[in-house]
């Protein structure tokens, strides 16, 4: 198998990183048999485009050859030519696109990542974090191993490669086997599309029919994008292997209780979107109706934070009867990779993407509904736009309890230390806000509006590490820094 194109130009030396430094936001997508499948895969990354702006990929084969683009930035920007198809030919592709949040943006790892192996030609596209990639990224250099990237997933590539199992499924369980954390994977062989999720179904995957072929993708709203139907989720800890001769299940974990991402329904995944079953806008809406009961104030206008707090506004707006209003306007066409080149114009900060509706705002009492709060700063600027606006007082209500712990399985979060309910008491952050009051949902409240009774041992099966700190794996990369941190504290001060 050889890789026809793969431009594959920048190689950036990277400096003093670690592979778990890197933290993945992606979206994946998967379609098999089927022609066009490089238009089918660029229109479903379209669709999950929200879950990474900065990198995106396609692979696809085609009688027995791979071929493989990746570039930096937008699915729009380099999928929608007309030449798509001679680019990248055949009836089964993988595509991905990717946030990483630390380390700048590298080319070599945008996925989908490939390899010659011999058993064959394969690509795989992760959705996640492997929380003990160092460790083994380690012991697999010591013994020979060449990376020819810093990502996390291309410890799954090596295991694969090392695998003594005479087939490729085997030798991709052999790997699942090693490592731990979060993971929905679409990988791509000769004459076989493979589908993957976590043990504990940590970060989402399902799958979609369509006219009779499988598609895989990280959400619903991908699924609709092409015009497939929604058959089910891909189960925690399954594996499902697509060929022309259908779907087939493995299950290499046993059985375990799922611990999907509560993040998905917070803030992650898009509105139209069906999770476990449950639609993201709706969720969404009952969480902003929770938090009215729980911290309503006495108010002129209900404002969401867009986007992130439309559909939570909605929900308090109607519990609470305050009136909803577009207070704040979103500038779409504000990209992440905007260059801030002066001090001056990076200050500017939040005004590129929100601006006041001073018509909505003044002489009113605001309340401001967003989804959460994690670093305090972006919310922190858009109340004091708020009062800069002539509003008479500010409230602040986030739609998701306190975030206190950070993630450890691909949403992008900062450590303890920059969590602002990690380093404050309410009253505490509602003066840093400088907001007259501050509410946040409570755990019980937002597991309510998942669909749970009053009682805790009604509560959905979720992992809620980020409000809790009950992790549902273990964090082997993260301890052992942690540990070696101590030590060298411990040399310093014996010293
Ligand atoms: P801050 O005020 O700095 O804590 O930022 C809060 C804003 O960040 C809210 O509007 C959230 O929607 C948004 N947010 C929450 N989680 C994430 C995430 N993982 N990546 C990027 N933005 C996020």
């Amino acid at each position: 198998m050889d890789t026809v194109h793969d431009n594959l130009t920048a190689y950036p030396v990277l400096l003093g990183r670690e592979s778990d430094d890197i933290r993945e936001e992606c979206g994946v997508f998967g379609v098999y048999g089927i022609e066009d499948a490089a238009v089918l895969t660029a229109l479903g990354l379209h669709a999950l485009q929200h879950r990474g702006q900065e990198g995106c990929g396609i692979a696809t084969t085609d009688a027995g050859r791979f071929h493989t683009e990746r570039h930096l930035g937008l699915v729009g920007d380099h999928f929608t030519q007309k030449d798509l198809l001679s680019r990248l030919p055949g009836n089964a592709a993988i595509g991905h696109v990717r946030y990483a949040t630390q380390g700048g943006t590298i080319l070599r790892n945008v996925q989908p990542l490939f390899a010659d192996l011999n058993a064959g030609g394969f690509a795989v596209a992760h959705n996640g974090n492997i929380t003990n990639a160092r460790l083994l990224r380690e012991g697999l250099v010591e013994s020979g191993s060449i990376f020819q990237s810093t990502s996390d997933t291309e410890v799954i590539l090596q295991l694969i490669a090392r695998s003594k199992a005479a087939h490729v499924v085997d030798r991709l369980v052999d790997a699942l086997h090693q490592i731990e954390g979060a993971y929905a994977l679409v990988c791509l062989t000769e004459g076989k599309l493979i589908g993957a999720r976590d043990p504990y179904g940590i970060r989402p995957l399902v799958l979609g029919d369509l006219d009779g072929k499988p598609v895989l993708a990280s959400e619903t709203c991908a699924l609709d994008m092409v015009g497939a139907t929604f058959v089910r989720e891909i189960e925690n800890g399954e594996v499902v292997v697509c060929t022309d001769g259908g779907v087939q299940s493995v299950r290499p974990f046993g059985r375990r209780p799922a611990k999907p991402c509560l993040f998905e329904f917070v803030y992650f995944s898009r509105p139209d979107s069906i999770v476990q079953g449950k639609s993201v806008y709706d969720v969404r809406k009952r969480m902003g109706l929770r938090l009215a009961q729980e911290t309503k104030p006495l108010a002129d206008v209900v404002v969401p934070v867009p986007d992130s707090g439309v559909a939570a506004a909605l929900g308090f707006s109607e519990a609470s009867g305050i009136p909803y209003e577009l207070g704040i306007i979103r500038n779409h066409y504000v990209g992440r990779t905007f260059i801030e080149p002066t001090q001056q114009i990076r200050t500017l900060g939040v005004r590129r993407k929100h601006s006041a509706n001073r018509g909505v705002l003044e002489g009113k009492r605001v309340v401001l509904v967003d989804d959460s709060i994690v670093r305090g700063t972006t919310s922190a600027k858009i109340v004091q736009m708020v009062r800069d606006a002539g509003a008479t007082e500010v409230h602040f209500r986030s739609a998701s309890p306190p975030i206190a712990w950070p993630d450890f399985y691909g949403i992008d979060m900062p450590g303890r230390d920059q969590l602002m309910a990690a380093r404050m008491s309410l009253e505490e952050m509602a003066a840093e806000l400088k907001v007259d009051s501050l509410g946040f949902l409570s755990v019980p409240g937002l597991y309510w509006a998942l669909g749970a009774g009053e009682r805790n041992d009604d509560a959905p099966q979720y992992t809620d590490h980020y409000f809790t700190g009950q992790y549902p794996t273990r964090l082997v990369d993260h301890d052992r820094s942690a540990s070696q941190k101590d030590h060298q504290l411990s040399l310093l001060v014996e010293a």
